[in-house]
């Protein structure tokens, strides 16, 4: 009988849980190492695309997730400095009908906690918190890892290692894949907030995701866990140097700081900024989509491998894919595993989403600048958008949303 093959995955974030899940299911065990202590309610909410959420209702993990996910109805883009709609197209029944499946909106601690509580059902599965991977050697037959827990270190034999450690990404710096194309501070941060929706104007209060598009800036709002909260982002260059921060979801935003940036927006996105008492800052990072993914028995996968600027709200939905392919790429081995497979399987899941994902970080970053725009140009985006009738909206998303891997 074949071996049961061991895979380690470095970095328990939503691509690393996505990751463990379809690997065990496709047989292997999985150790998960994630240098937090605990896995925590960071962050906000985060919008889950079609390509998104169907792969997690293949995954069986849909109706949980709908339990605390809503539907917005609509996107509704509209000019910042006078309210001015520019475009509206409607999802609902329409996202599932076009592409297949929801365009949903949920908190990020909800979405981890589903997965985390999918893989404690897992038996092949073993989540190591407060071990931070460190370093690693390929050898014959396998990968040693190398992980610090506190003062003590810790090696663990696997074989294969998945770096699914996000933006800074050691496993992929190691494989000397990082060198070339370190992060390169964009100039733009991104600042988020919960707001109580008692708090919150009542224009912000319906189900839609709304997009204000101001000049060097934008904004972007939806209501989150069931209409108790409105989540706002708001995106704005930014003059300061870059920050360091391991944690960046941590660093705390005086609301003076960002409320200048919106004096002269229309009074609903005004007013919706103001009702926001504590803003976290996360300073945008861009990094070229790396060429390669894989050397030997050490693979990449989400941020690590392609971090992107979130214009596009894709870096979760494209991680959740690179987890679907993995798991594939074993599944298509059938428990039949031999050394030199594993080498197989990691090339035709790099073959399969190398440039799929490089392709949505250059769409992400053009994205950026669109939404950025000034005067004549901003002008002009606005009279194009005013002009474009719902299906042609539809058509630029379908090669993003309307994603089968029959079909990449
Ligand atoms: C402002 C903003 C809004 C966004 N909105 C959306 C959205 O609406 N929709 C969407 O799909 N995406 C969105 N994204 C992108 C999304 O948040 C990321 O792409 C996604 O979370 C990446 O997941 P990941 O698991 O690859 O990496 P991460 O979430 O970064 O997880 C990496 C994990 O690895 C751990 N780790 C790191 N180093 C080590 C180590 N050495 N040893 C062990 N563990 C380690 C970390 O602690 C972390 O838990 C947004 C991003 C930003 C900045």
């Amino acid at each position: 009988m074949a071996k049961q093959l061991h895979a380690v995955i470095a970095g328990a974030g939503i691509g690393g849980l996505a990751a463990a899940i379809q690997l065990a299911r496709a047989g292997l065990r999985v150790t998960l190492l994630e240098r937090a202590p605990l896995i925590d309610d960071a962050g906000a909410g985060i919008q889950l695309a079609p390509n998104a959420s169907g792969v997690l209702r293949e995954m069986g993990l849909l109706d949980r997730i709908m339990k605390f996910a809503s539907t917005p109805e609509a996107l509704r883009i509209r000019r910042a400095r006078d309210d001015k709609e520019l475009a509206r197209l409607t999802l609902g029944p329409i996202s599932e009908f076009r592409w297949g499946a929801p365009s949903l909106v949920i908190h990020r601690a909800d979405l981890q906690r589903v997965l985390m509580e999918t893989c404690a059902g897992e038996r092949a599965i073993s989540l190591r918190t407060g071990l931070r991977v460190t370093g690693f050697a390929v050898a014959s037959g396998g990968v040693e890892i190398g992980a610090l827990q506190g003062a003590e270190i810790t090696r663990i034999d696997a074989d294969f290692l998945i770096g699914a450690d996000g933006l800074k990404s050691l496993v992929r710096e190691r494989l000397g894949l990082g060198m070339a194309d370190a992060p390169v501070w964009s100039g733009r941060t991104a600042y988020r907030a919960l707001v109580r929706a008692a708090d919150a104007p009542p224009s912000a209060l319906r189900l839609e995701t709304s997009l204000w598009l101001g000049a060097k800036a934008h904004l972007v709002h939806y209501p989150l866990r069931h209409g108790e909260f409105v989540n706002v982002v708001a995106i704005a260059e930014d003059r300061r140097p870059a920050e360091d921060a391991e944690d960046l979801w941590s660093i705390a935003s005086e609301p003076a700081e960002i409320s200048p940036v919106f004096a002269n927006w229309a009074p609903d996105a005004r007013d919706l900024v103001a009702a926001a008492r504590e803003w976290r800052r996360w300073p945008l990072f861009d990094r070229n989509p790396a060429a390669r993914w894989r050397i030997d028995r050490v693979a990449l996968l989400g941020d690590a491998a392609h971090p992107m600027l979130p214009f596009f709200a894709q870096g979760a939905a494209q991680a959740i894919e690179d987890a679907a392919a993995l798991g594939r790429a074993f599944t298509a081995q059938a428990g039949n595993i031999q050394a030199g497979d594993i080498n197989a399987a990691l090339g035709a899941y790099e073959a399969e989403r190398a440039r799929r994902a490089g392709a949505v970080v250059i769409a992400s970053r053009k994205q950026g600048a669109i939404y950025h725009m000034r005067g004549l140009l901003a002008a002009a985006r606005d009279i194009v958008m005013q002009r474009q009738s719902a299906n042609q909206m539809m058509n630029r998303l379908d090669w993003l949303y309307n994603f089968t891997p029959a079909k990449t």
